[in-house]
């Protein structure tokens, strides 16, 4: 899936600088956690990366820094990474380290960085150092997973899909859907995902017509639908999966807005490969719905990007909403997305089916292979 610059994270960290020289920065301050795991390995709820010509400084404070030394120790000299222990602050350390390096044009990742965070190294490294916004350097690396990447979301997706006929057996009139949602994120740890991806989504009856209803005390009910979402954590990254089911027989409404959802998704799903721009997927899938009369009722985007986090780049939506340059994404081999159409009527019912493939060469591989009928419960 990768090739410059190779696997792994020299690769990772390679392609990261070519992006830096074309900016004509000399160094990135990496703060955003997620693409300090990515390029360092360091999983930590507090850390910073600085990038620079010589190697990459992870900074951490007295509670990471054994794992730290460690991960430094485990990379070797490949990925040149040293560690560094903050003193009284993250930021005064941050400031120390830039000075002491003599770095002149530092990058800072404006999406994750505070006005006040901004505010306060710029003045602090006032006449020295200018500081210079960017975005998404590494969120755009980390689109397109590498072979291990792709292994562990394989592994992650067909877990996933193992939940599927569990989460569906807990899904029956009477329980509420607190209760099957917490039913759920047992069976998620019980199938072997280190955490939950998100707050699992039980929304049954007119409560599936909102897309992101939190579980709630309403007990589900013959005739209801019921949108099942939820998502795994499985060596650091995430799967996502949502599946409808209807109390008792389903009504004619709901067979009909499952029949459209399942035939939008489909047809998103044989548009995915790549050279295609994601709001090419978002059309087909919406092209569906419209031939069904429920172009209205899908109001949100097709699907999103995969990874170290729930929600990365690339979105799949329509092409007016990824109006920022750049964002309407052309895929390529590697990336994981979601494909994830859905139609909600307000006071009736909501139908959401969401899938995880990987983009292929010929088109993509499906990550969760669960069935997409209308299951009775
Ligand atoms: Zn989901
Ligand atoms: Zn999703």
């Amino acid at each position: 899936m990768r090739s410059a610059g190779g696997d792994g994270r020299p690769g990772r960290l390679a392609r990261v600088r070519a992006r830096m020289a074309a900016l004509g920065i000399d160094a990135l301050l990496v703060t955003h956690l997620p693409n300090v795991r990515y390029l360092t390995g360091m999983r930590a709820s507090a850390a910073a990366a600085l990038i620079d010509g010589a190697g990459i400084l992870l900074i951490t404070d007295a509670r990471y820094i054994t794992a730290a030394r460690t991960l430094a120790e485990e990379a070797g000299a490949g990925l040149g990474l040293a560690v560094i222990e903050i003193q009284k602050s993250y930021d005064q350390s941050i400031c120390d380290v830039v000075r002491r390096r003599g770095l002149a044009h530092v990058g800072v990742e404006a999406e994750h960085v505070s006005l006040a965070r901004w505010q306060w190294l710029r003045d602090s490294l006032r006449d020295e150092v200018t500081l210079v916004s960017t975005a998404g350097l590494v969120e755009t690396e980390r689109m397109v997973k590498d072979a291990a990447e792709c292994e562990r979301l394989r592994r992650a997706g067909r877990l996933l899909a193992g939940v599927v006929p569990v989460a569906l057996q807990l899904t029956g009139a009477g329980r509420t859907e607190r209760e099957v949602a917490a039913d759920i994120e047992r069976a998620l740890a019980t199938a072997g995902f280190e955490d939950r991806a998100f707050e699992t989504i039980v929304a049954s009856g007119p409560r599936s017509a909102l897309p992101h209803a939190r579980p709630g005390s309403r007990r589900l009910t013959a005739g209801d639908l019921v949108v099942l979402d939820f998502g795994g954590v499985y060596g650091g990254y995430c799967v996502d999966l949502t599946r409808t089911a209807s109390v008792g027989e389903p009504g004619e409404m709901s067979l009909r807005m499952h029949a459209a959802v399942l035939a939008s998704q489909t047809a998103a799903i044989a548009a995915v490969r790549p050279g295609v721009q994601a709001s090419a997927v978002d059309a087909a899938a919406r092209g569906v719905l419209r031939e069904h009369g429920l172009a209205e009722a899908f109001q949100h985007g097709t699907g999103h990007g995969l990874g170290l986090e729930v929600h990365e780049a690339p979105r799949i939506a329509q092409a007016a909403r990824l109006q920022r340059p750049g964002a309407d994404v052309v895929l390529e081999a590697g990336m994981v997305i979601t494909v994830e159409p859905g139609v909600y009527v307000p006071n009736a019912g909501g139908v959401r089916i969401e899938d995880d493939v990987l983009v292929t060469a010929g088109g993509c591989e499906m990550l969760t292979e669960a069935p997409r009928a209308l299951a009775v419960c």
